[in-house]
């Protein structure tokens, strides 16, 4: 294999593993020198020897960046949890997927009785001025009753007249009319 360069900073891994890294390198393209932490975590957690086979063998070449950052995230995590590593985000997420699942079911149970709520509401709204209309509609029906009554009647009939505007008929009142 030729050499990298000596003009050009070997990859993480050749750093931390103390050895010659060249253009073939296959941790060159993953673990720039400028983050050394992320392949000490994969390097501690799965081994170098491992890590190097993964990527080689049986990944993809258009795969193995995806890989190396799961990689990463799964080593990182596995270094702060020893004993639960990924294991214990999945486990919190999944908690918390089932109280915000609890809480939108109340949540919709909630919607379903305010729209019920709001239909009752609706509902005694349009019966009300419903009954409101007919009421006005006889009302007017009425008066227009009692105009063509009065304008059929003999204007020099009082006592009609009287009946009609529902005026107390006495003698003393047809007297004066
Ligand atoms: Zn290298």
């Amino acid at each position: 294999m030729e050499s990298y360069s000596k003009n050009i900073m070997p990859c993480a891994a050749c750093k931390l593993l103390r050895r010659r890294c060249t253009k073939d390198c296959i941790f060159l393209p993953y673990f720039p020198p400028s983050e050394p932490e992320k392949f000490a975590a994969v390097h501690r957690i799965f081994g170098a020897s491992n890590i190097s086979k993964m990527l080689q063998q049986e990944i993809p070449v258009n795969d193995r960046e995806d890989a190396v950052i799961s990689l990463v995230y799964e080593a990182t995590t596995r270094l702060k949890e020893p004993v639960y590593g990924c294991a214990s985000l999945i486990s919190s997420l999944q908690m918390q997927i089932f109280q915000m699942q609890s809480k939108l079911n109340e949540a919709l149970a909630e919607t379903v009785t305010l729209k019920t709520q709001l239909a009752n509401a609706l509902s005694i709204i349009i019966s009300s001025q419903s009954h409101q209309s007919n009421h006005i509609t006889e009302k007017n029906n009425f008066n227009l009753i009692d105009f063509q009554q009065l304008s059929e009647c003999n204007i020099n009939d009082n006592a009609s007249n009287a009946r009609l505007l529902d005026l107390p008929v006495t003698d003393s009142y047809l007297e004066h009319m």
